[in-house]
Parts: C-alpha cells; sequence; structure tokens
C-alpha cells in the first residue's frame, strides 16, 4: 500500500482521502484553512458546504439520486459524505437536506479518527510529488493556481464561469426551430435557431432589461469581460446591442419563412455528439433561476423548455478537462497525479464528491499497477467523465449531472416517465456490470 496526498479537505477530497485510505493506503490531507482562508469558507472544518444545505434529490429517477446510488456503489462501505449526510439530515422532502454545522463537524471527526488519514494545515503551493488528487475547489489559492497554470499553460485554467442555459432536445418544438450554421459554414445540424419578430424581439429585450437578477457576494462578482457580458446586461446597453451581438439574423434565412431574415435570432449550440443537451449560445446570466425560466421559456421554439442547466456566472477555478488532462483525469506526464472535485469542471456538491469516489478508486489502481477505468457513458458519472473529455475545449463550461449526459436509449420511448425509468435501469445495470469487470468493490455491487 501506498502513501498518498490529497491536497484540499473540502467535499472531494475528504471523500477522496476516506476512499482511499478505506482501500488500505495512508493518506495525507493537506488542508490550508484556518492557515489560510477562502473568500466563502466560514470555519475551520473538513468538508464545509459553503452554500445552499442540500445534497438534492435521493429519488433514483431524478438525476442526482441516481449519481448517488453510483457514488454507494462505488465507494468502498458507500459514500462518507452520503452516510454523514443522512445522520446530520433535516427534513427536507426528497431531498438530502442537512443541519450543515452538524454535517461538517460529523465528517471532520470521521476523518481525523481515521486510523490511517493524517490532516496537514498549511496553504499547498506546488504541485506535490507522488501519488496525488487535488481537490482544492472553485476557490484553489493563487499560488497553488499559478502552479498548476504553470503546469498546464495560460488556457489549462479559468477562473470564472460564465455559463449560459442548457436546454433537452426533446423539449424544444422542431417546427419552429430551424437547423443551420451562420452562412452555412460548418455542419448544418450544429446550431438550432429560433427566430423572432421584430416585437417579439422588442418584448424579449425589454423582459431581460427589467429581470431580477442575483445579487452575489461582493467577492463573487467578477469583473465582466466584454466579450462575455450577461446577455441581461447587454440588453441594457441599448434595443439594438443584442441584435448586432449574440441574436444577430444575419447569414440564416428563416425556411419557415420562405428563406426571409428573422429581425433577430437566438441561436442553441449542440452541446453533445447525440444532440441532446443545447446550449443558448451568448445567453450567460445572472438572472435569478425562476427569471430565466420566465423569460427564456418566450423564446419561440422554447415555450415548454426544459433546463438542464440554469446560466450563471461566478468566480470558480476549474481546468480546461478536455483539453489539458487525461480521461482519467491526471496531467498527461504523471497518471498518479489526479484532480478530483469541482476544479475538474463538474458543478455541485455531489458531482464534485462522486468525482472524489472515482478518482481515489483510480489511484488506487494506479498504485497497484493497474490501469485507470471511467464507468460507460450509459451511467450518470460516466456520463459526467464523458463530458469532461469529450467537450469542445474552446466552450468549455461546468456541467451539472443531469440525464442529457448519458446515451441515448436505443429504442425510442415516447412517455418521459417510461423513458427515464428505462434510462435508470440501463446504468444501474451498466454501472453495477463495470464495477465487477473491473474489481473496484469488493462484494457485487446493488447499484
Ligand atoms: C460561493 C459558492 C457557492 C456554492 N454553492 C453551491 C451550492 O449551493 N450547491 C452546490 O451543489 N454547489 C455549490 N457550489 C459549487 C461546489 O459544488 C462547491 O464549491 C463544492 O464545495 C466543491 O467541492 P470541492 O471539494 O471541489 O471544493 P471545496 O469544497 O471548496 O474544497 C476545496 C478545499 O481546498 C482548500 N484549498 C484551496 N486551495 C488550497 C491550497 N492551495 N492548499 C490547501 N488547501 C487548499 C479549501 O480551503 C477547501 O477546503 C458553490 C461554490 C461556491 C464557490
Amino acid at each position: 500500500m501506498a502513501e498518498v496526498t490529497v491536497v484540499g479537505g473540502g467535499l472531494a477530497g475528504s471523500e477522496a482521502a476516506y476512499q482511499l485510505a478505506e482501500r488500505g493506503h495512508d493518506v495525507t490531507i493537506r488542508e490550508m484553512r484556518p492557515v489560510r482562508g477562502t473568500p466563502a469558507h466560514q470555519t475551520n472544518d473538513l468538508a464545509e458546504i459553503v452554500c445552499s444545505n442540500t445534497f438534492k434529490s435521493e429519488d433514483p429517477s431524478n438525476a442526482h439520486g441516481l449519481l448517488k446510488l453510483e457514488m454507494e456503489a462505488l465507494g468502498m462501505g458507500g459514500s462518507l459524505l452520503l452516510a454523514t449526510a443522512r445522520a446530520s439530515r433535516i427534513p427536507g422532502g426528497t431531498a438530502l437536506t442537512v443541519d450543515r454545522r452538524e454535517f461538517s463537524a460529523r465528517m471532520t471527526a470521521a476523518i481525523e479518527a481515521h486510523p490511517r488519514i493524517r490532516v496537514e494545515r498549511g496553504e499547498v503551493t506546488e504541485l506535490p510529488e507522488g501519488p496525488a488528487i487535488i481537490a482544492t475547489g472553485p476557490l484553489t489559492s493563487d499560488a497553488l493556481s499559478a502552479a498548476i497554470r504553470r503546469a498546464l499553460g495560460d488556457e489549462g485554467l479559468a477562473f470564472f464561469d460564465a455559463i449560459a442555459p442548457v436546454v433537452s432536445s426533446e423539449s424544444l418544438d422542431m417546427e419552429t426551430l430551424f437547423a443551420a450554421s451562420r452562412w452555412g459554414k460548418g455542419e448544418g445540424d450544429d446550431y438550432l435557431n429560433a427566430p423572432m419578430t421584430r416585437e417579439q424581439y422588442d418584448t424579449f429585450v425589454e423582459a431581460l432589461r427589467t429581470g431580477e437578477g442575483y445579487e452575489g457576494h461582493d467577492w463573487e462578482n467578477v469583473p465582466y469581460f466584454e466579450g462575455c457580458l450577461p446577455v441581461e446586461v447587454m440588453a441594457t446597453r441599448g434595443p439594438e446591442t443584442l441584435r448586432f451581438g449574440p441574436m444577430k439574423p444575419v447569414g440564416l434565412p428563416v425556411p419557415q419563412w420562405g428563406g426571409k431574415r428573422a429581425w433577430a435570432v437566438v441561436q442553441l449550440r449542440r452541446e453533445d455528439r447525440a444532440g441532446q443537451m443545447w446550449n443558448l449560445v451568448g445567453f450567460q446570466t445572472r438572472l435569478k433561476i425562476p427569471e430565466q425560466k420566465r423569460i427564456f421559456r418566450t423564446v419561440p421554439g422554447l415555450e415548454n423548455a426544459e433546463f438542464l442547466r440554469w446560466g450563471s456566472i461566478h468566480r470558480n477555478t476549474y481546468l480546461n478537462f478536455p483539453a489539458r488532462l487525461t480521461a482519467h483525469g491526471s496531467l498527461p506526464g504523471r497518471p498518479e497525479l489526479l484532480f478530483a472535485g469541482q476544479i475538474t469542471g463538474v458543478e455541485g456538491y455531489t458531482e464534485s464528491t462522486a468525482v472524489g469516489i472515482l478518482a481515489a478508486a483510480n489511484l488506487d489502481r494506479i498504485v497497484r499497477g493497474l490501469e485507470p477505468v471511467v464507468p460507460p457513458a450509459t451511467t450518470m458519472l460516466g456520463g459526467l467523465m464523458r463530458y469532461l473529455r469529450e467537450s469542445e475545449p474552446r466552450h468549455f463550461q461546468p456541467m451539472n449531472s443531469n440525464f442529457g449526459l448519458v446515451d441515448p436509449l436505443e429504442v425510442h420511448v415516447k412517455k418521459k416517465e417510461e423513458k427515464r425509468e428505462r434510462l435508470v435501469e440501463r446504468a444501474r445495470a451498466d454501472f453495477a456490470a463495470w464495477i465487477r469487470e473491473n474489481e473496484l468493490a469488493p462484494e457485487p455491487a446493488a447499484v
């Protein structure tokens, strides 16, 4: 068994350390708090949750619920985070909602009591030698960010995300939308377009201008780059700004209008090869979620849109995974130096932790001389890992778990509930088979 380092004792790092220790390794967690703080953390506890106190749904027919089942199957004796969350549970319907102080205190106690884990406090400023997992999260300290940048290049690390909403293809009205790339360049089905009349455009711009936005913490309010302004800010710059920006209609004749030009066009860019997820191009936003739903659903063809990801703009340190990391999330020349958690480009408490469990399982394999593995893309964790690996590097943005990430069913199923059921059934079977094949857990997993 090996001596391994986990940098960052947040959600992903604490879980990864526990998983490695349960697999028999001696683990040192290096956590910078309280020697150096972050702008969001308020305690010295490990696995502090910095904002909402929910780990979302436990219902397996929900993407977050399915991911939890997979985490428990892959983890040694399940997931420490999920077990601790359940022990700290407060009422929250089907959502796993916790008393935040109790949760982090219990996580800290479990880690500190583990005979094979040592916690060292202090900032890490260089990438460590030897087998390690870096899980320093969205608020990775400046010195370590600089070291990562030196290893990955300037384009390898982003410091904020400007996320545009993503909608599911099955919720779109394809009679109203049309597939076309501007001026016919590129593949014809890379983009879907929503044409607007002048009247629709004016109403839309007014709704954006007056929509209610999210007031972040001061430190969270990133300076906007001109090329990446929130769509509602562009709307306030003048009635024509969007029409000459992301909503420009030129080079996109509307087939349904006999080839005439629209007054404005909302473009949706394909997010995945199967065309299940579509990104509203240039619609990064700080509007509140109910406002996004209300306003973006007025776009022609999006009246019933299902949002797989909401728009946002945050401070967020994350890697350009598809351009710079290997399939299992390591530096190319150092398979034993893995990244995990939000820094890999997943979004959310549960997603970050799930990637931590996978990184631990893979680091264990690597130090035992085995090849790393990732789950098939029919599973939620496999779908997330594929998203990280195969996204277009120039447009790479963090992603939360959702059913648009997993391979579509081979047969067409019309009813949404039935389709979900079948996707979940397939994911559970494939995840269990993958664990068995690779002997990742001691007993056959019941996913
Ligand atoms: C303000 C904010 C609010 C968020 N709200 C939510 C939410 O409500 N729901 C949700 O699902 N997700 C939320 N997220 C996104 C994300 O899921 C969480 O940030 C999550 O905690 C990520 O887990 P992690 O383990 O990757 O990082 P973290 O939990 O942040 O853990 C990283 C750890 O690394 C430590 N560290 C950083 N740099 C160093 C260094 N150089 N040396 C040693 N230690 C270091 C930090 O102190 C921290 O303890 C939020 C993110 C932010 C920034």
